[in-house]
């Protein structure tokens, strides 16, 4: 008998600018006459573009739809209320977990601008009263690129919270100067293989598994990731101010062949960014994320992070998932290990592993999250724990 199973397809993830607007008031504006689903399924599976919307547990402000929705020409996304960005790509800037107290923010590699401008929305949330004088320092070392950083802060009304080093390179700013003795957090996001990017085409191709049948979930590994680093590099029209796109657009595509160069390139840099967010005076959290599926960009660099002298001597350690933020300390889905690709010279016990893996956050594409393929880890030091436990 022919069981024929439900299309999946990746849905729309919808953030509620809550510099502009709030959850409530989208619900009862931009989706009233929609129906709310209490489960995440009937959104990824809904036919066509049926008026039905799920609040997701893990992030708050975070709303799915089915794919079809258009909604670019909707008021609210036209005037900035809402943002499209994938529930992925929201767990850096929260599970950075800022608070009145941290200074500071500096996002490393700022452009489109999705977490800078989720990093304003906390802050101003967050801030105990009116001049609380938390600002986002965005660095965004693309000149083209922080012209599209600077509409997205603009819309979003996160202007007078985000100060855009447009142009500036991260890796140049100094980390002892005075100039960011007020940073006590950063946001690594730096450029990856984008090698998690939902294609366009992915979103027709995903079937839920027959668990009866032992089918396995498409992880989207393999053949498809030519195309998604294609469809991830098709430049964004400008003067539309396409905010769909929302992560990394990898610096180049290139052939089958050349990733393990390619990604042992990507790793060096994206170490060397993370350790040197490590090295600036007062910053007592980090997070690090890619969008990316591979363990040379994820784990890899944590683990390399961790091992580094810096990390040692400033007291650098991984925020252990018992720490993490409430949404996040109950995602499931955590860091794996891959055999053969640290160096001798990483040495790594297993119970070290054990914490670091259970650390390290990951999110598959294709799953029944719906979410990209993403990983993120978060940072802390000693002198933020003490401050914590004051
Ligand atoms: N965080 C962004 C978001 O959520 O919208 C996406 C960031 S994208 C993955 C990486 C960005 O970092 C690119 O725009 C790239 O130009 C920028 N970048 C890469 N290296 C940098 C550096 N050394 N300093 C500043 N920006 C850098």
């Amino acid at each position: 008998q022919n069981v024929t199973q439900p299309v999946v397809r990746h849905p729309r993830w919808v953030r509620v600018n809550t510099l502009k607007s709030t959850l409530n008031e989208q619900l009862s504006t931009t989706f009233a006459g929609y129906e709310k689903s209490e489960e995440l399924s009937p959104v990824l599976t809904a036919p066509g573009s049926s008026k039905l919307y799920f609040v997701d547990p893990n992030i708050p402000n975070l709303l799915a739809l089915p794919s079809k929705i258009d909604l670019t020409k909707s008021a609210a996304y036209t005037s900035g209320k809402i943002i499209f960005q994938d529930k992925a790509s929201c767990f850096p800037a929260y599970l950075l977990d800022m608070t009145a107290e941290d200074g500071d923010v500096i996002d490393g590699c700022a452009a489109p601008g999705n977490k800078t401008t989720h990093l304003a929305a906390i802050i101003s949330e967050r801030s105990t009263d009116e001049g609380c004088g938390q600002k986002v320092l965005a660095f965004e070392r693309d000149k083209i690129r922080t012209t599209t950083l600077e509409k997205m802060v603009k819309l979003a009304s996160a202007d007078t919270l985000v100060s855009i080093k447009g142009g500036q390179d991260f890796l140049a700013a100094q980390p002892q100067s005075d100039t960011y003795r007020s940073v006590g957090a950063i946001l690594l996001d730096p450029s990856c293989s984008g090698s998690g990017i939902v294609g366009r085409d992915d979103t027709i191709r995903m079937h839920l598994p027959d668990p009866q049948a032992g089918e396995k979930l498409n992880t989207g590994r393999g053949k498809k990731r030519k195309r998604d680093q294609k469809t991830a590099s098709v430049p964004k029209p400008s003067a539309t101010l396409s905010l769909e796109l929302d992560d990394s657009v990898p610096e180049e595509t290139v052939g089958d062949d050349k990733v393990s160069e390619r990604l042992a390139a990507l790793s060096a840099f994206q170490l060397r960014i993370l350790v040197h967010a490590m090295r600036f005076s007062k910053a007592c959290k980090i997070t690090y994320s890619t969008c990316s599926i591979h363990f040379e960009e994820n784990e890899g660099v944590v683990f390399r992070a961790l091992a580094s002298s810096v990390a040692k001597k400033r007291g650098w350690r991984i925020l252990k998932q018992e720490h993490q933020v409430e949404g996040l300390k109950a995602w499931t889905n955590r860091g794996v290990w891959e055999d053969n690709i640290l160096g001798e010279e990483i040495e790594v016990n297993d119970a070290q592993k054990k914490d670091v893996l259970a650390a390290c956050i990951r999110c598959n594409k294709g799953t029944e999250d719906g979410t990209m393929g993403f990983f993120v880890a978060a940072f802390i030091r000693d002198e933020y724990m003490v401050k914590e436990t004051l």
